[in-house]
């Protein structure tokens, strides 16, 4: 009778997997489709969000995505955005991973169903829920929520982040009002760490150079800057090569600078010639991100110049 028992839970929790895997390969279906629409980048970006998000993060009770999974996902979701092969993995996460990667995504799912499972312990059976064992979803949400430097005091302390204001308990996520902080708290501690770990990176971009601190309004400044126009997207992700980079790839693409011919030019020099100047600092020479509004027609300028290109 118990083996029986036991193989009707294993059946089940196979079942479950092969669903959840089906779920995956349906949403890369959907990204390849979004990837043959001809509309902008921005509405893009939606779809993958609304359509894509809706398919992925339910139903990860016993178990979260594999690595393997996750990193397949993760292709089939970038490439539908267009030409992003270029950009740090780490560059995706900050501009936009916090919205729409599978792990963020199942982890907020994860944290709901954890406290309603807990009011329904708490009601249902006047259970103390400190009493209760810690189940795979427990420990899945813990883990994920380390991940992203969180730390807590106790099995039910509360949540806490250097970039977050006001921490949180886990009662807090059933809160609408309150959720909404939280959301925005784990995506800032989501780009944080991709942050931290590009800063760190040998990507040529800004291996040997100070990138500062993560600095989440100024993501935020870039991000707007870049709202509704694609290349200016694909320059705020590091995903835009430069003529001499290109030139050295295996395809060898050829061109010349817009103004003044020269053959193969490098980013410094396109900045020279577009704009007239070559910002010293890193983040806005390679990915045009403005620190203050006064960068704004730079930021401009560089970018119209990168559309003269050919
Ligand atoms: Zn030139």
């Amino acid at each position: 009778m118990r083996f029986w028992a036991l193989f009707w839970e294993l059946l089940k929790t196979e079942n479950r997997k092969s669903k959840m895997a089906n779920r995956l390969s349906k949403a890369s279906k959907l990204y390849r489709k979004i990837r043959f629409l001809p509309e902008p980048y921005a509405q893009g970006m939606k779809d993958v969000k609304i359509f894509g998000g809706g398919i992925i993060g339910y139903g990860w009770i016993s178990h979260s995505p594999s690595p393997q999974k996750m990193k397949a996902h993760l292709t089939a979701l970038w490439r539908s955005l267009g030409r992003t092969q270029f950009s740090a993995v780490e560059m995706r996460k900050i501009i936009a991973g916090a919205s729409l990667h599978l792990s963020i995504n199942v982890l907020r799912r994860q944290m709901r169903l954890l406290q309603q499972r807990n009011v329904a312990i708490q009601e249902m059976y006047s259970v103390d829920i400190l009493s209760t064992q810690m189940t795979s979803l427990e420990q899945m949400v813990t883990e994920g929520l380390c991940d992203l430097d969180w730390h807590k005091d106790g099995r039910f302390g509360m949540w806490t982040h250097p970039l977050s204001s006001s921490g949180f308990y886990m009662e807090d996520v059933l809160d609408e009002k309150k959720w909404k902080i939280i959301g925005h708290d784990l995506r800032e501690s989501y780009r944080c760490q991709a942050f931290e770990l590009f800063r760190i990176s040998s990507r040529h971009e800004v291996a040997g150079q100070d990138i500062g601190a993560y600095d989440p309004a100024r993501r935020k400044m870039a991000v707007d800057w870049a709202k509704k126009d694609t290349l200016a997207n694909m320059l705020i992700l590091g995903a835009v090569q430069s003529p001499l980079l290109r030139s050295k790839n295996r395809n060898g693409v050829q061109s010349v600078c817009p103004k003044c011919m020269m053959e193969n030019p490098h980013w410094d020099h396109l900045w020279e010639c577009f704009v007239g100047v070559v910002p010293a600092d890193v983040l806005l020479r390679r990915f045009c991100w403005p620190r203050f509004k006064e960068d704004l027609p730079l930021c401009a300028a560089f970018a119209e110049g990168m559309r003269s290109f050919q």
